[in-house]
C-alpha cells in the first residue's frame, strides 16, 4: 500500500505542465503578521523542485477556520508575500480559490511560475468534500501533489477529493516531499523499529490519546508516561494525586492498560508539585506516594527525569508525543526539557527519534533540539492519528506505487 511519491516522477516531463499542490500553509498569524513560518519553510522543497523543473505550480491551502465564507482575516495574501521572499521562482497571489477567474489565472502562468490561490476554506465545498469543487480543481491539473500532511486526516475537497478526481480522470496524485518524509519516518518507526523501541507519551489527557496508547502498546519495549496523562494512571494505582488534573472517568481504562502493559509501562516515581498551575507558584518535589491533598502535579520529578533519560539512552527507536509537564511555565519545564535532551542525545548516538504533536513540537523547539531529532512532524493532529494506526484519507486517496 505504498503510495506514489514525487521523487518517482520524471522531472524532465514537468516543463510546461500544470501541477496542483495541496500544501499545508496554515501558519499561526497575529493580524496579518505570520508568527511562525515553519509550515511555509517545510513546504519549500516540493515547490522549489516543481518550479525548478519548469512546471506551472498552483498551490492550494487552507488557513484557519473561515467557515466556508470569504473572511479577509484568513486571507493567504501574507503567506504569498512570505513565499515570494523564500522561493527563487516568481510567486503570484490569485484572489480567489476556484472558478473561471482562477482558471484564467492558471492558464496565464509561465513555466516555472508559482500561483498561490486564496484560502480553500473560503468555499464551504472544501470541508464538505464537494465532488464538483474537487473536479473543478482537477480539471486544471496535469498532476496533483499532496504535501499537506497536517490536513491528511480530513477528507476534504482539496485533499482526498482532489486526489480521487484527478485519478478518475486518469491522472496521478502523488505525495510531495514533506508528506513522503512524514510517512517514511512515522511509518518506519511504527512498522520497522530498531529495538529497543521506546515510546514517551504525555500531555494533557489520556482520553484524546487512547488510540495512540493502544496502537503503541503491543509494539514498544517500553512506554514512558508523563504529563497529566500520568496522573490518571497514578490514581488508578491507588495513589493520592491531590488537586492534579485527572480524568476520573478513565480510571478503569487506566487500570486495564496498566495490567496489560505490565513492566513495560513506566510511570513517574516522583513529581514537581505546586499549589497553583501558574507562573510564580512555589514548587516542591514530592515522591509519588507523598502528594498532598492540595498539591497539583505540574511536572515529572528529578528521579523520574533520570529514570526516563536512562531508558532513552538505551533506545534505538523513540516515538515521543506529549510534554512531561506544563512546559509553558519555565519552573515546570525541566521534565520535558530532560526528555527532549535525552532523545536528542540518543539520536547523536545513532538512534531514530520522531516527535509528533503540536505542543510537543513547540517543546522541542524550546529545548533547542529540533535539528538533532530525526524527525519532528509538522502534522499535529494528523501525526497523532497516524501513530494511532488510522488511515489518513489524504494519503489513502493517492495513487499506489508501481
Ligand atoms: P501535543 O499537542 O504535543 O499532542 P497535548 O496537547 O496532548 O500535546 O498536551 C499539551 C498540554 O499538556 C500542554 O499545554 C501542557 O501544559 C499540558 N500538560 C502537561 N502536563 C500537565 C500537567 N501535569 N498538568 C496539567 N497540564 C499538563
Ligand atoms: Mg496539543
Amino acid at each position: 500500500m505504498s503510495k506514489l511519491t514525487l521523487d518517482r516522477i520524471e522531472a524532465s516531463g514537468l516543463r510546461g505542465r500544470t501541477v496542483l499542490v495541496r500544501a499545508d500553509l496554515n501558519v499561526p498569524m497575529d493580524g496579518s503578521r505570520i508568527t511562525d513560518d515553519q509550515r511555509i519553510v517545510a513546504s519549500l522543497p516540493t515547490l522549489r523542485h516543481l518550479a525548478g523543473a519548469g512546471a506551472r505550480v498552483v498551490v492550494l491551502s487552507h488557513l484557519g477556520r473561515p467557515k466556508g465564507k470569504v473572511d479577509p482575516a484568513f486571507s493567504l495574501a501574507p503567506v504569498a508575500a512570505r513565499l515570494r521572499e523564500l522561493l527563487p521562482a516568481p510567486v503570484r497571489f490569485v484572489n480567489g480559490s476556484a472558478g473561471p477567474d482562477v482558471a484564467r489565472a492558471v492558464a496565464s502562468l509561465a513555466d516555472g511560475e508559482v500561483a498561490l490561490l486564496e484560502n480553500t476554506r473560503f468555499l464551504a465545498g472544501d470541508t464538505d468534500n464537494d465532488p464538483r469543487l474537487a473536479e473543478s480543481w482537477a480539471s486544471l491539473a496535469d498532476l496533483f501533489v499532496n504535501d499537506a500532511f497536517g490536513a491528511a486526516h480530513r477528507a476534504h475537497a482539496s485533499t482526498s477529493g482532489l486526489a480521487e478526481a484527478v485519478r478518475r480522470e486518469g491522472g496521478r496524485a502523488v505525495a510531495g516531499f514533506l508528506m513522503a518524509r512524514e510517512l517514511r519516518f512515522l511509518g518506519g518507526a511504527l512498522l520497522h523499529p530498531e529495538r529497543p523501541f521506546v515510546a514517551v507519551l504525555g500531555g494533557a489527557k489520556i482520553s484524546g490519546k487512547i488510540d495512540v496508547i493502544e496502537a503503541l502498546l503491543p509494539r514498544v519495549d517500553r512506554l514512558l508516561v508523563g504529563g497529566a496523562m500520568a496522573n490518571t494512571f497514578l490514581k488508578a494505582l491507588g495513589l493520592d494525586v491531590g488537586d492534579s488534573l485527572v480524568e476520573d472517568d478513565r480510571l478503569e481504562m487506566a487500570r486495564e492498560l496498566l495490567e496489560r502493559a505490565g513492566e513495560r509501562l513506566l510511570l513517574p516515581v516522583d513529581c514537581v508539585v505546586a499549589p497553583e498551575v501558574a507562573e510564580g507558584s512555589p514548587t516542591r518535589v514530592a515522591d509519588r506516594s507523598g502528594i498532598g491533598t492540595h498539591d497539583r502535579i505540574v511536572d515529572i520529578g528529578p528521579g523520574t527525569r533520570s529514570a526516563f533519560s536512562e531508558v532513552l539512552s538505551l533506545a534505538r527507536t523513540i516515538v515521543w508525543n506529549g510534554p512531561m509537564g506544563v512546559f509553558e511555565v519555565d519552573a515546570f519545564a525541566q521534565g520535558t526539557l530532560a526528555v527532549a535532551r535525552a532523545a536528542a542525545d540518543a539520536c547523536d548516538r545513532g538512534a531514530t527519534a520522531v516527535l509528533g504533536g503540536g505542543d510537543s513540537a513547540a517543546a522541542a523547539e524550546r529545548a533547542g533540539v529540533v535539528d538533532r531529532l530525526t524527525h519532528v512532524s509538522t502534522g499535529g493532529g494528523a501525526s497523532l492519528e497516524f501513530l494511532a494506526g488510522a488511515d489518513l484519507p489524504g494519503v489513502t486517496a493517492l495513487s499506489d506505487e508501481g
